[in-house]
């Protein structure tokens, strides 16, 4: 399949948006930018758009689609009531980077749902989105477009590389603003649960609901047969070819065990290190790849998926990432490493 790919801008974005909501309404596919990631888009209300989804991605089709609907309006078709403390979440957060999940109205597909009986809506505030969106008519089901278990794309180069052949069109956006996947929060039942931690975070989420559970899966590696909130988090994600180990501890402490580790390292083994701008200097690895300034941790949030994919392009062997405290988005931040690391951390 050919996958048409145009860049999208003020100027012609009326054009791009039509083009890409004609090929969803023939039933295709279409990648597209958000302020978090790239969406890989179809139409949220036909299972055979779910399937085809599930198919370019090579995503297990347990793992539930997000709806991401470009007015708060289109809400209300997809679900079976709105409960209270949704509604502040919305007035708060909506245009933005958090999904909700509700009880499902019979008009979502259950091939959308992974099976579930809720549904997962998101209100995207990338103006691209919006327009893309809007033009087709319809909630779009989108996933991240990155190919199943590869970190999740943030500039339309990941999505080609990921996807391209296997998807009608890629619309270039430049880089994802946020970079991280968005926040969820499950609403379908009593209190309201934090399963995915994300660019809203848990101290946010608070100040306007007073409290919040966690997940489990939010902070720890389940045990067997323990199953998360949201089916994704049960999978390994964002993984480069390359092994991935936290080192977390004081910088002193953190800058020493990698260097020692690398000093005894085989020399045949290609190393790397993902550290801030201002450990850089420290580390005698073959590539430091920079995220960010611990100063500005969106800086380091927003970079985190391009690093994790530049250790495949520098054929990395192993790479050894710096821990970040686990409040506000520094918990969203170590949530993506550790998966990528499989939880391999060492405490200095
Ligand atoms: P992605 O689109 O790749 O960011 O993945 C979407 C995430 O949302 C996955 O972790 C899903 O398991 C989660 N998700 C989607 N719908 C639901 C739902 N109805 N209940 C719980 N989690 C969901
Ligand atoms: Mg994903």
């Amino acid at each position: 399949m050919e996958t048409i790919i145009l860049k999208a801008d003020k100027n012609n974005i009326k054009t791009v948006t039509d083009k890409a909501a004609e090929i969803i309404k023939q039933g295709g596919l279409v990648a597209f930018p958000t302020e978090t990631v790239y969406g890989l888009g179809g139409n949220g209300l036909d299972p055979k758009a779910a399937k085809k989804i599930y198919e370019a991605k090579g995503r297990p089709s347990d793992n539930p689609l997000i709806l991401h609907i470009s007015s708060p309006e289109q809400l209300t078709p997809l679900v079976k009531e709105i409960p209270q403390s949704s509604k502040k979440l919305m007035e708060h957060f909506w245009p933005g980077p958090l999904t909700l999940i509700f009880k499902k109205s019979d008009r979502v597909p259950l091939e959308t749902t992974g099976g579930l009986d809720t549904v997962a809506v998101r209100f995207p505030e990338n103006y691209i989105a919006r327009e893309f969106i809007s033009a087709c008519g319809v909630p779009i089901a989108a996933p991240s477009a990155n190919s199943s278990g590869r970190p999740s794309p943030t500039r339309a180069s990941h999505v080609e590389f990921d996807l391209k052949g296997k998807i009608d069109m890629i619309i270039d956006g430049g880089h994802c603003e946020f970079g991280l996947e968005s926040t969820i929060v499950d609403l379908s039942s009593d209190k309201p649960c934090l399963l995915r931690p994300g660019s809203i975070t848990v101290e946010m989420l608070k100040d306007v609901l007073g409290d919040i559970d966690i997940d489990k899966a939010v902070l720890t590696k389940l045990e067997n047969g323990e199953r998360p909130k949201a089916p994704g988090m049960k999978y390994t994600h964002y993984s480069p070819s390359a092994n991935v180990i936290i080192v977390r501890g004081s910088d002193e402490n953190v800058i020493a065990k990698i260097n020692s580790m690398i000093a005894h390292m085989d020399k045949g083994l290609k190393t790397g290190v993902i550290a801030s701008k201002e450990t850089k200097d420290r580390y005698r690895a073959d590539e430091v790849l920079v995220t960010g300034s611990r100063q500005d941790p969106a800086e380091i949030a927003s970079n985190l998926f391009k690093m994790l994919r530049k250790c495949d392009y520098h054929n990395i062997d192993i790479v050894f990432a710096e821990g970040l405290p686990e409040n506000e988005l520094g918990l969203a931040i170590m949530n993506r490493l550790k998966k990528a690391a499989g939880y391999e951390i060492y405490d200095v």
